[in-house]
């Protein structure tokens, strides 16, 4: 599997990174995890307005989601005046109304379903393309999953937003790399069940035996390398910061 960081910015974007997006990729399928503020700009960087394959939305916070808007205006209003098919987009209960409220105006109300084949995400496991997917709900004020993206022996997992919790540490059992949120810092944000610090992250990679772990979603007013310290303190294996435009096969 190819992991591209779209955009790793947590909650607002940076002056250097969209917010959170990943782009994963095997056998030629295109898989988005997330498309937040400024993702799909982004995203054309890396691939082309059309080559996507399908979307999964972790949860409906906007850094996560907001810019679906932007993209359905992309895929429903082609340039060459059709329409682009309908791609799979998973996302939690509610998803297609939601997006249909931010868009406001949409030419009707089953508009975006002639672009975007809406699924609801529940937790267990499927297959899409050529990854088995299993998701879990985490820890986070609203209904917000993790996944964990399976493509042959290698296994790649994503925690969306989440405080600490042991659905996420089950996931991640064993991962080649886990891409774990830190938007706290250890000692100063201590918010319950919303999100991980990076010495939590670490401690969640540790517990779970991951090989790798990369920390994502930090805020531009928290110091990276404080969390990256942080969880390099609690978990053995290589700790990385997210960036934007960063590739990593797994
Ligand atoms: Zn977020
Ligand atoms: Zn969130």
């Amino acid at each position: 599997m190819k992991l591209t960081v779209v955009g790793c910015s947590g909650s607002f974007p940076s002056a250097e990174s969209a917010c959170s997006s990943y782009l994963v990729e095997a056998d030629g399928f295109r898989l988005l995890l997330d498309m937040g503020n400024g993702a799909l700009g982004e995203l054309q960087r890396h691939c082309g307005l059309y080559d996507l394959d399908a979307v999964i939305l972790s949860h409906l916070h906007p850094d996560h989601c907001i810019d679906m808007c932007a993209y359905f205006v992309a895929r429903y209003y082609r340039h060459d005046g059709g329409r682009a098919e309908a791609i799979p987009v998973y996302g939690p209960e509610d998803t297609e109304r939601r997006l249909v409220q931010a868009y406001d105006d949409v030419p009707d109300e089953k508009s975006m379903q002639e672009v975007f084949d809406f699924r609801t995400l529940t937790p267990g496991t499927f297959e899409l393309g050529p990854f088995t997917i299993r998701t879990a709900r985490v820890c986070h004020p609203v209904e917000a999953f993790g996944f964990r993206i399976e493509h042959g022996d290698r296994a790649l997992v994503y925690s969306g937003d989440t405080g600490p919790c042991e659905a996420l540490t089950d996931l991640a059992r064993g991962a080649d790399l886990f891409l774990c949120e830190a938007a706290f810092t250890h000692g100063k944000e201590d918010i319950p069940e919303l999100h991980l610090n990076g010495r939590q992250a670490g401690e969640h990679a540790q517990a779970a035996g991951a090989a790798a772990l990369v920390l994502t979603h930090i805020p531009p007013w928290t110091d990276p390398n404080l969390n990256q310290r942080d969880a390099e303190a609690v978990f053995d294996g290589p700790v990385t910061l997210a960036r934007s435009g960063a590739v990593y096969e797994v």
